[in-house]
């Protein structure tokens, strides 16, 4: 029987100092060695079991480093301040200047900032394409490219990236295959199907209550170890160190995270077929019209479903305002940025998230002024809920 990934994480057992059921928090951001060989040793870094400074690594990292690499099946996992602070020293560990990056070019916002605008200053080029075209990739790849970088599933507009046929190409030309698994935790497994790093924004669905920022970078050990490295990682030395206290709490959080995702994907689900059927645009992994059906349905987790995020198209801008501010103010959701609440969050994301976008590149990759993104909550009755939000849609005319 497959080893499901919500099974690695449950099956991993930590007590507290005191045999209690939570592990204790290491509230120290300095260790004492008991003698100064193993001090040496451990800036070296070839001591098991001791800790030399919390921005290098802490108990509770660890702890939460561990159930990330066991959900994500790989060696190892190293936890950041932030999704970005997550994605920002892969690239800079994997790139030199001069180097060359081909990207998905329907990605996060700030990984697309970071990419278009930041890199060039180090002299990282990148070529921003079309994921779903292999072709447009291969082509793109120079002998100067390092990594090739793609988004499981698409913010925001749910492009299913083929994970083998990335894979395929990026051992044929010597790349390493970075996936950013923020919108499929559980419902995709990304390094199953040859990706070499697996990063997520734990701010989103993993922890999934909105209090926090957090990120986590899974691979293999030799490369979790050299972004730890003191004298030349990229995590050790740009500090974008997660804190203790906050490991803990998103580790307690994804105890949690297979019924939510179950729940946030029947949700979505229905939601989407039923929106479909009232003749609006709706974008979903899940539906029979979505380009990427059968690459998710071959990928996917069955039991975790198709995701939480779906797009309605509603014409324009004004339109997109309009439905939300009236579904807001009919407590259907909050008209807010982020995703993986239990409440539902939708925004624009033309103006918002992907706002760093220019208006002609978000038209040539489809991003519509009217497009709302929806991160669908925990809601316990959801038909109650689309019969509201159709309401809504009813009375502003988009219906
Ligand atoms: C939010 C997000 C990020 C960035 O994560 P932060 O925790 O906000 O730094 C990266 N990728 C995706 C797909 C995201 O949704």
């Amino acid at each position: 029987m497959k080893h499901k990934p919500a099974d690695k994480i449950q099956d991993l057992q930590y007590f507290g100092e005191f045999g209690g059921v939570n592990p204790s928090i290491s509230d120290s951001s300095t260790y004492t060695f008991l003698s100064a060989k193993t001090m040496f040793d451990t800036f070296e870094g070839n001591t098991e079991g001791c800790y030399l400074y919390s921005r290098h690594s802490s108990p509770s990292n660890l702890y939460l480093g561990q159930a990330l690499a066991a959900m994500e099946n790989t060696e190892a996992a190293a936890v950041t301040a932030s999704g970005m602070g997550a994605i920002t020293p892969v690239i800079l560990q994997l790139c030199d200047a001069g180097e060359h990056i081909v990207t998905s070019r329907t990605i996060y916002g700030g990984t697309y900032a970071f990419m278009k605008n930041f890199l060039p200053k180090l002299n990282i080029s990148t070529s921003f394409v079309d994921i779903t075209n292999l072709e447009a990739v291969e082509a793109a790849i120079t002998d100067k490219t390092k990594i090739l970088y793609c988004e499981a599933v698409s913010n925001p507009l749910l492009e299913v990236a083929d994970l083998k046929a990335l894979s395929a190409l990026s051992k044929k030309h010597n790349l390493k295959l970075v996936v950013d698994n923020t919108f499929t935790p559980l419902s995709v497994t990304p390094r199953d199907f040859g990706a070499d790093v697996v990063i997520h924004s734990l701010t989103k669905f993993i922890n999934g209550s909105s209090d926090t920022v957090g990120g986590v970078i899974c691979a293999d050990a030799e490369f979790i170890n050299a972004l730890k490295d003191v004298n030349d990682g990229a995590c050790m030395l740009l500090g974008s160190t997660m804190d203790s206290m906050r490991a803990a709490s998103i580790l307690k959080n994804l105890r949690t995270l297979h019924i939510r995702i179950k729940k946030h994907s029947e949700n979505a689900n229905h939601l989407a077929q039923k929106f479909e059927e009232l003749g609006l645009r709706v974008c979903y992994p899940g539906l029979n019209s979505h380009k990427g059906k059968d690459i998710f349905k071959d990928y996917m987790n069955e039991e975790y479903g198709f995701g939480g995020m779906l797009t309605v198209d509603v014409g324009s801008l004004a339109k997109a305002n309009e439905v939300m501010e009236l579904m807001q103010e009919r407590n259907l959701g909050y008209l807010a940025v982020s995703l993986g609440f239990y409440k539902t969050l939708f925004s624009a994301p033309g103006t918002s998230t992907s706002s760093e976008i220019s208006e002609e590149e978000q038209a040539e990759m489809g991003l519509t002024d009217g497009l709302i993104r929806f991160s669908i909550g925990l809601d316990n009755d959801i038909s109650r809920t689309f019969e509201a939000m159709k309401q809504c849609m009813q009375d502003v005319g988009v219906l």
